[in-house]
């Protein structure tokens, strides 16, 4: 893609009314722009962003069986009130239409999803079950202050397994736990696996947590063997009940949460089935959630400069930056350009992913500052000095490490 027909446009300071590190540095880069408090627009280079974290995600689920589908946000009120919901939701988003109806903004789905499964689920036959979704979501959150980390509305996939008793929910657990490590390694995400609540239904739930200040979570970790439990049901334990050494306190961003939730939902909605024995028994359920916007701000708290972005490769919205840095003089710059044109189009016939930074009037500094605040994984310099060899600067922005290479050499090894 062209940068002018990106109508790339970045800032040079951050807006003030933006304390948050991921939510200062996307939209000085153009990747996000925020609409009012907690409620953010996704521009091209941050909906590429989103689209290949989907990505990842939606494969991991469907290797685990998921059958992806598209649920409302529009949620009636006597649903919410079949599970005495509408009253205990804290941060439940209200709407009365102008026809006198009240409906809820779907934070989380269980109350579509439970009455939905009642038209699968006949008999044992039937099960497991699994359904996912990736969808907006909202919460009406009192303060939103930490950018993408908390916001008001959200991109989330959610997962509801269904199953026929305790030992098929538990091995499907595991299987969904193991799916979300992957996810995040993928991602190059590093995460710890927090024991948390898992209210009046589950010992305990999962949260997959990732260390760093900006987080909202306090969480107790053992550095020793990685036993990890979040804050609000850890209790005066200070030693590690694993291992006996000193727990840690932290702080950590959620990036996802997974739940048996067991009868919970099944029973308010009379979600059964006939056994093989042809007995009636209740379905019970797991669900399992993963923030996807909330992912994209944690990768920013996690990778980034004083510069600006630096994103993983995994979920970059390209892969090389193309710069031209011109000299003013016009025989140079020809060739400069000349060059520039053969490789773009070269990597775009390869489909490699190439931003082309061919915005006119634009100086060979502010090409170099914004190559940094967008973070592109590879660097691609084509001046004055590398175009005496028919060659140019390949610069990782991880690393900083530059390396001179010929034109011929770069796209033999895309
Ligand atoms: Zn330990």
């Amino acid at each position: 893609m062209k940068a002018s027909e990106l109508h790339l446009k970045t800032l040079k300071e951050a807006p003030k009314d933006e304390s948050a590190i991921n939510a200062q540095l996307l939209i000085r880069a153009g990747f996000i722009e925020k609409l009012t408090s907690g409620v953010y627009d996704f521009l091209p280079l941050g909906l590429r962003v989103i689209k290949k974290i989907e990505d990842i995600i939606r494969i991991e689920m469907n290797n685990l069986g998921g059958q992806e589908i598209l649920m409302a946000a529009l949620q009636p009120q006597k649903n919410w009130e079949q599970t005495t919901r509408w009253k205990t939701f804290n941060a439940l988003f209200k709407v009365k239409s102008q026809y006198e109806q009240w409906y809820a903004l779907g934070p989380t789905h269980e109350e579509v999803v439970t009455p939905l499964a009642k038209q699968y689920i006949l008999s044992y036959k039937d099960l497991p079950l699994s359904l996912y979704q990736i969808q907006t979501k909202f919460r009406d959150e009192p303060r939103p202050k930490s950018g993408l980390l908390r916001t008001r509305e959200f991109i989330m996939k959610d997962l509801y397994s269904f199953h026929r008793d305790e030992q098929d929910l538990d091995n499907y657990y595991e299987k969904v736990k193991k799916g979300y490590l992957k996810i995040y390694q993928t991602m190059s995400l590093p995460v710890i696996l927090v024991e948390a609540s898992g209210g009046t239904f589950s010992k305990y739930s999962h949260e997959f947590q990732v260390v760093a200040e900006a987080g909202e979570d306090t969480i107790y970790y053992c550095p020793h063997c990685g036993f990890a439990r979040n804050e609000e049901i850890i209790g005066d334990l200070k030693k590690c009940p694993k291992c006996g050494h000193q727990l840690e306190k932290v702080k950590g961003i959620e990036v996802g949460n997974i739940f048996k939730l067991k009868d919970k939902y099944a029973k308010p909605f009379d979600l059964k089935f006939i056994d093989a024995d042809g007995h009636e028994k209740i379905v019970l359920m797991g669900c399992y959630g993963l923030g996807i916007s909330r992912l994209m701000g944690a990768l920013v708290e996690m990778s980034h400069d004083s510069d600006g972005l630096i994103w993983p490769e995994t979920v970059t919205p390209f892969k090389y930056h193309l710069l031209p840095l011109l000299s003013g003089e016009a025989k140079i710059d020809k060739a400069i350009l000349k060059l520039s044109k053969t490789i773009y189009e070269k990597l775009i016939r390869q489909q490699a992913e190439v931003l082309y930074d061919d915005r006119v009037g634009v100086s060979s500094g502010e090409k170099l500052v914004d190559a940094d605040l967008l973070g592109i994984p590879y660097r691609l310099v084509i001046s004055p000095r590398t175009i005496r060899n028919n060659s140019l600067e390949i610069k990782n922005r991880k690393t900083g490490k530059t390396k001179t290479i010929t034109a011929a050499t770069l796209l033999k090894n895309i």
